[in-house]
């Protein structure tokens, strides 16, 4: 068959590249609504206000502005009438080598419903990282929960109470949740809607459901005005460690669902997460969602909110279909049958032969194969190119470098399927395709049943397609079709609208980390494009050079060095820099230390003489490998150790001390160690008992606490079980957050931000004790 047809390559090349985008944006966030919207409805400008106050600054538990948003979130609350409350609790973490306990101050507010039913529960969390002012994480969550609470005020009273959970300390342990589970109120909870975010910008995405999801997932479907959610990410995250407020309350056995937005991954808990940097849409369509599953769900029975797992997903935009798992098994089959006509009408016309179609088979695979390998060289190199990259931190440009991969990926599997079909004929070539397809589809239907929607329905419309124009004789035509073009356009229909935005989802989340996902899962769509993509090849070709892919390739190069270029750092596109500053109070030593391993134009002027290894000249159990370099001691103070009371219980020396920082800091950690072999048998602080683990080194038992968010009144009470006549030894820090000023003598450039977590931007101050 001649494929050479302008008109047709041109129409052909315009809709795939016009519907690739289509399907890409219609996933997106609703505008913004102004702050003259009606009062009943959600607006993200109205919602701002609130934004613009919690994350004025960073707000990390144990922090002086920590207190001052919750002073603001109680008054709001208490505005709306809804008589809020705080919750103080000390709370342990999940255990761990390091026993972690936080101490939380909730704010609980209640709007009662007219019935007497289960309530329905609002949360997000008002705490923030240490080094971020948490706009979007999560001042947006906390921010939409206090408009909902409002717009519900505008309306009829619903049947259920609506109670509102803003959540103290998630950043450091989940301890808030933990907390709320102890409270009289948890027992009521019926159904919870959470919010959250991993970046800050893009649609909401309603990504981790309770187990036994049918119902909540009809009426999930019913009620939010914007869904995006679907069978994947639900089966993913039910997978994962405990990582949000809401997986403590979904391994509780609550029902609910929890909702993040993550475009924008670079800003996660940086500096640069500011009101300002904020995508107000976001904020919308997390608001939109709230306010409406809020109205829906304080209106109907919680009592049976547990059914059957559904297949639910998002064929197009915020258009969300579910449907009962087995109905998947139906599917299958009718896959099965379809994918045997296409093998018996390819055979009857001659368009394929069997060795042919299993040759297709092997060589994809191996396209495939070659095609994703590239791009580990191809991504090491471009990540070498980029100033200060660390790898979990992401880049400013993702879309730019999601455009250039994707061209990259195109051009190269466009130049392997010319060699390819050298060999082969084009339609065993597809069958070939056809048949991973259907292993991939067996394979994850046997894994994970709800998954299989997403190699279903291309699959499908693909083989119904091929069927078409096998059956119609349409490959045998003199010159290529418009009939044959848009059979298989339409066939590659849910191809586009279903797996691209799968694609882009991958390469949001992964990016430079792991670009190798979102390649494969290209790929896999490009085998069904295949005919298209020959027609597209050879309608523009060149002699016999083939000119498309070339073109693809050179234009995902410069794509590439642009989006380096546009990496360069700049007061809005900061890099990110590492550094604390320790001192041993005992010793009289300081030490500036990093957990990066090369340093950047600000962070060099404390290490003029770095070392890389482990801080032991602080921690005795040190092991992880850190930049350091000497730094001059201050005379900070240091934290205190007091022992209050002693008693001896059944043979046991019993401690009771009170710890205190008088700088005021926001965090303490302790070393215990006894130099009896049968060690400390048991801790509390505040009276919450901590599970232990000892690490043993150098002969002796150590074993490390970490005490997060110190109360207002930065003291806590520490009581220790140990063996009689021995001393308890104890080494105290305590952390504040900031570098000491004193001693950085350039200042911090806009171009420049701390880096994120636990461990930067700190002032860490050790004293031993024995008692
Ligand atoms: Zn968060």
């Amino acid at each position: 068959m001649q494929y050479r047809n302008y008109p047709l390559a041109l129409f052909v090349f315009l809709a795939l590249t016009g519907l690739a985008i289509l399907s890409v944006s219609l996933v997106r966030a609703p505008e913004a609504l102004p702050a003259t919207a009606p009062a009943t409805q959600f607006s993200a400008e109205r919602a701002m206000t609130h934004v613009r106050r919690v994350a004025k600054e960073p707000h990390a538990m144990g922090t002086k502005a920590h207190a001052e948003v919750r002073g603001y979130l109680l008054a709001q609350l208490q505005q709306l009438g809804l008589g809020a409350e705080v919750q103080e609790a000390t709370v342990a973490a999940e255990p761990g080598y390091v026993a972690q306990a936080g101490y939380v101050y909730n704010i609980v507010g209640r709007l009662k419903g007219s019935g007497n039913g289960k309530a329905v529960l609002l949360m997000a969390h008002y705490d923030s990282q240490p080094n971020t002012p948490g706009a979007a994480d999560d001042a947006t969550g906390v921010a939409a929960m206090l408009e909902t609470a409002r717009a519900l005020k505008q309306g009829a009273q619903l049947q259920n109470d609506v109670i509102l959970l803003m959540t103290d300390g998630e950043e450091y342990g989940l301890y808030g949740a933990r907390a709320f589970l102890r409270h009289p109120w948890a027992k009521d909870v019926g159904m919870i809607v959470n919010l959250e975010a991993r970046g800050n910008s893009g649609p909401s995405m309603t990504f981790e459901i309770s187990p036994e999801n049918g119902w909540v997932i009809e009426e999930f479907a019913k009620a939010a005005p914007y869904p995006i959610a679907n069978s994947l990410a639900y089966e993913v995250y039910r997978n994962l460690p405990n990582d949000t407020d809401f997986t403590v309350f979904r391994k509780e056995g609550y029902t609910g669902v929890n909702s993040a937005f993550i475009d924008g991954f670079v800003n996660y808990h940086k500096l640069t997460d500011s009101p300002e940097n904020l995508d107000r849409n976001s904020l919308q369509h997390h608001g939109s969602n709230m306010l409406a599953l809020a109205r829906h769900f304080g209106n109907i029975s919680l009592v049976n909110t547990k059914a059957p797992d559904k297949v639910f997903f998002n064929p197009a935009g915020t258009l969300l279909v579910q449907y009962p798992a087995w109905f998947n098994y139906i599917l299958v089959a009718l896959a099965a049958l379809l994918l045997v006509l296409v093998l018996r009408a390819g055979l009857r016309k001659q368009a394929l032969t069997i060795a042919q179609v299993l040759g297709g088979f092997g060589l994809y695979v191996v396209m495939l194969a070659i095609v994703a390998g590239l791009f580990v060289p191809i991504n090491t190199f471009v990540t070498s190119l980029l100033p200060y990259w660390h790898q979990h931190n992401g880049v400013y440009s993702s879309d730019a470098f999601f455009m250039a991969y994707l061209l990259l990926a195109i051009g190269l599997f466009m130049l392997l399927s010319w060699l390819v079909l050298r060999w082969l004929r084009l339609f065993s070539v597809v069958t070939g395709v056809f048949l991973l397809w259907f292993v991939l589809l067996l394979v994850v239907l046997f894994l994970v049943p709800s998954v299989a929607y997403l190699f279903l329905f291309p699959l499908l419309f693909s083989l119904a397609a091929t069927l078409a124009i096998l059956r119609g004789g349409l490959h045998l035509q003199q010159k290529v079709g418009w009939t044959y073009g848009l059979i298989l356009l339409t066939g590659l229909l849910p191809a586009i609208f279903i797996v691209l935005p799968i694609v882009k989802l991958l390469f949001t989340v992964f990016a430079l980390q792991m670009p190798v996902a979102m390649v494969v899962m290209l790929v896999l769509v490009l085998g069904l494009a295949v005919p298209l993509l020959v027609l597209l090849e050879r309608s523009f070709s060149w002699r016999m050079l083939p000119l498309l892919p070339l073109l693809l390739v050179l234009a995902g190069c410069i794509q590439v060095y642009s989006a380096i270029e546009s990496e360069t750092p700049s007061a809005k596109k900061p890099l990110h820099s590492h550094v604390s500053y320790y001192l041993n109070t005992d010793t009289k030593q300081a030490v500036w230390a990093s957990a990066f391993k090369t340093t950047d134009d600000w962070n060099k002027q404390f290490f003029p003489n770095p070392v890389t290894a482990p801080l032991t000249e602080i921690y005795p159990t040190a092991s992880y490998g850190f930049l350091k370099n000497e730094a001059e001691p201050l005379a900070l103070q240091a934290p205190v150790a007091e022992l209050v009371n002693e008693t001896t219980v059944s043979g046991k020396r019993r401690l009771q001390l009170k710890l205190q920082s008088p700088r005021g800091a926001a965090h303490f950690e302790l070393m215990l160690q006894t130099q009896d072999s049968t060690g400390i048998s048991s801790v509390a602080l505040n009276g919450e008992v901590l599970s232990l683990q000892p690490i043993e080194k150098d002969g002796k038992s150590y074993y490390h606490i970490r005490v997060q968010g110190l109360p207002v009144s930065k003291e806590v009470m520490l009581e220790v079980e140990q063996p009689l006549n021995t001393p308890l030894n104890l080494l105290l820090y305590d952390q504040s957050i900031g570098l000491p000023q004193q001693l950085v003598q350039k200042a911090m450039p806009a171009y420049v931000v701390p880096e994120q977590g636990r461990d930067s931007n700190l002032t860490i101050v050790r004293k031993g004790y024995s008692f």
